[in-house]
C-alpha cells in the first residue's frame, strides 16, 4: 500500500503556524515513505473563503519548500459531492431538516441552561412524508442532515490510542446547507476516500469531527483511513497562540527576516522528536527520521527563543554574499541603499549578532544613512556634558593624522586615553554614540575602519 496524505487548509485566513506544522508532518511522512503529498484547498465556505488567503497559503508552503504532488480545490468538485449526496438519499441515510435558525438557537439556549452540551435533537428525522411535502410546498428552506446510527464509534488514533464515542453524543450533522453548499464534514470524507488518502494527520481540534466522519465512511461503504491527531501549539503563557507570541502567520515570520530553513526546523520540533537531543535538522534529516510514533501527546509550547537561536544558526551558515543579498531589501525599504563592497564588509561585522534579517536595520543601518537616530538618554548623558564634548574634540583633532585601519585606530585610541590618564571606555562610549547613535554595536575600531575617515570625522563633529 503506498502512502497518500493530504494537507487540507480552508482559505479563510493566512497560513497559520499550526497549519504549517500540520502540512510539514504530512509532507515528511509522505517523503519518508516515498508516498504522495496532496494539497487540497477546502473552499466550499464561500462566505469566508478568499483567493488572497489561498495565495498566501501556497506562497507560505513554497517559501518553506514543501512541494506538493497533487492539487485540488473543493469548489471545483461540487458535482462529485452532489452525486454522493444522491446515493445517501437513495439509501435513506439522510433527511431534510426544516428547523429555522431561531428554533435552533432556542434549542441551544435550553441546553446551555441545563449545562448540557448542545446536540441537534433529531426533530426533523421523524417528519412524516406528507408533512415534508407540505413544508416544501410552503417554500420552506431546509438543510440535509446525516442520520447517525446507534452504537459506538472507535478511533484508533496513531498518536492518542483508542478513543471511543457513544453515538448518542453525536448529532445528526449537516451535509448541505440551505443554499445547497456542502459542509466540511461531508466533502472531507468524499475527498479523502476518493483520493485514496491512507493516513489523516491533522490537528487535535478535529478529534470531535472524526467520529461523525467515520459514520459517513461506513454509510458510503468507504474504507477507513488511519488517523493521527497532533497536539495543539500553545504560547509561552500556555494559552492559545496569539499575536503576542510574535505573529501567527507564516508570512509574518518570512516578512520579519526568518529564514525558511530555520522556520522549517523549528516547526518540525513542535511536538515531535527525532531520536536525539539534537536541535538542528535539515529537511533531508527530518525526512529520514520522521515517524508518527515520535509525535507527542501533550501540547507543544511555542518557544520564540528557540526560533531565534535556530535562525541565528542558519544565518551564520550563509556565505557573506548570500546574506548580503538577503538583507538588502530590508535596508532598501528604509531608503538605506547599500553599496555592494561596503555591504559585504558590514555583513562580516554583523553576522554573529543577527537574529533575523531585519535586525540589519537596527544593528547596522548607521553605515548606510546620514541621518543617525541617537539613543536619547545616552545623548543627554554624553553630548550635554562639556567635558565629554571637549574630549571628543581633541580625539577628533588627533585622529586626523592616524592611519584608518583597525589596528592603527586601536593603538592610537589606547595611546590617547593613556596620555589623558583615562580608561578606554571613557572615550569608546561617546565615540560609538557619535558614530552609530547607539551604545551597542560591533567592535568600534572595525566600525571606524568601515565607515572611513571622512564620515568618522564628520560624525565626531556633529554633536554640539
Ligand atoms: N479544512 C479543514 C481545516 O482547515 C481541514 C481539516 C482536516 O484536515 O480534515 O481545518
Amino acid at each position: 500500500m503506498s502512502v497518500r496524505v493530504r494537507f487540507a487548509p480552508s482559505p479563510t485566513g493566512n497560513l497559520h503556524i499550526g497549519g504549517a506544522r500540520t502540512a510539514l508532518f504530512n509532507y515528511l511522512f509522505a517523503r519518508h515513505h516515498g508516498g504522495t503529498f496532496v494539497l487540497r484547498i477546502e473552499d466550499t465556505d464561500t462566505a469566508r473563503s478568499k483567493k488572497e488567503y489561498e495565495n498566501n497559503i501556497l506562497q507560505s508552503l513554497k517559501w518553506l519548500k514543501m512541494d506538493w504532488d497533487e492539487f485540488y480545490r473543493q469548489s471545483e468538485r461540487m458535482d462529485i459531492y452532489k452525486e454522493h449526496l444522491e446515493k445517501l438519499k437513495r439509501d435513506g441515510k439522510v433527511y431534510k431538516c426544516f428547523c429555522t435558525k431561531p428554533e435552533l438557537e432556542e434549542k441551544r439556549r435550553k441546553c446551555d441552561l441545563m449545562k448540557k452540551p448542545y446536540k441537534y435533537d433529531g426533530k426533523c428525522s421523524r417528519l412524516a412524508e406528507d408533512e415534508i411535502k407540505r413544508l416544501e410546498a410552503e417554500g420552506r428552506e431546509h438543510v440535509i442532515r446525516f442520520r447517525i446510527g446507534p452504537g459506538t464509534t472507535v478511533i484508533n488514533d496513531l498518536v492518542r490510542g483508542t478513543i471511543t464515542f457513544d453515538n448518542r453524543e453525536l448529532d445528526d450533522f449537516v451535509l448541505t446547507r440551505s443554499d445547497g453548499v456542502p459542509t466540511y464534514n461531508f466533502c472531507v470524507v468524499i475527498d479523502d476516500a476518493l483520493m485514496n488518502i491512507t493516513h489523516i494527520i491533522r490537528g487535535e481540534d478535529h478529534i470531535s469531527n472524526t467520529p461523525r466522519q467515520l459514520q459517513l465512511y461506513k454509510a458510503l461503504g468507504f474504507k477507513e483511513p488511519l488517523f493521527a491527531h497532533i497536539p495543539l501549539i500553545i504560547g509561552a503563557d500556555k494559552a492559545k497562540m496569539s499575536k503576542r507570541d510574535g505573529g501567527v502567520a507564516v508570512t509574518d515570520y518570512s516578512g520579519a527576516g526568518y529564514l525558511p530553513e530555520a522556520a522549517l526546523n523549528f516547526l518540525a520540533l513542535l511536538g515531535c522528536s527525532y531520536g536525539s537531543d539534537e536541535q538542528v535538522y535539515s529537511l533531508k534529516d527530518l525526512t529520514e527520521k520522521f515517524s508518527v510514533e515520535h509525535i507527542n501527546k501533550s501540547p507543544a509550547v511555542f518557544d520564540m527563543n528557540k526560533l531565534e537561536w535556530l535562525n541565528g544558526f542558519y544565518i551564520r551558515q550563509k556565505s557573506d554574499e548570500e546574506l548580503a543579498g538577503l538583507v538588502k531589501p530590508y535596508l532598501a525599504a528604509k531608503n538605506m541603499l547599500p553599496d555592494g563592497a561596503k555591504l559585504i564588509t558590514v555583513i562580516r561585522l554583523e553576522k554573529e549578532r543577527l537574529k533575523k534579517l531585519s535586525d540589519i536595520v537596527e544593528n547596522a543601518g548607521f553605515f548606510f544613512t546620514d541621518h543617525l537616530e541617537y539613543d536619547k538618554d545616552a545623548y543627554e548623558k554624553f553630548f550635554k556634558n562639556a567635558d565629554t564634548l571637549a574630549l571628543l574634540g581633541e580625539y577628533e583633532h588627533e585622529l586626523r593624522h592616524t592611519a584608518f585601519d583597525k589596528a592603527s585606530l586601536e593603538a592610537f585610541t589606547r595611546g590617547f586615553v593613556e596620555k589623558k590618564g583615562l580608561k578606554l571606555k571613557d572615550i569608546v562610549h561617546p565615540v560609538r554614540l557619535a558614530l552609530t547613535g547607539k551604545l551597542v554595536s560591533a567592535g568600534l575600531f572595525e566600525v571606524m575602519e568601515t565607515l572611513g575617515k571622512d564620515i568618522v570625522l564628520y560624525r565626531l563633529n556633529l554633536p554640539k
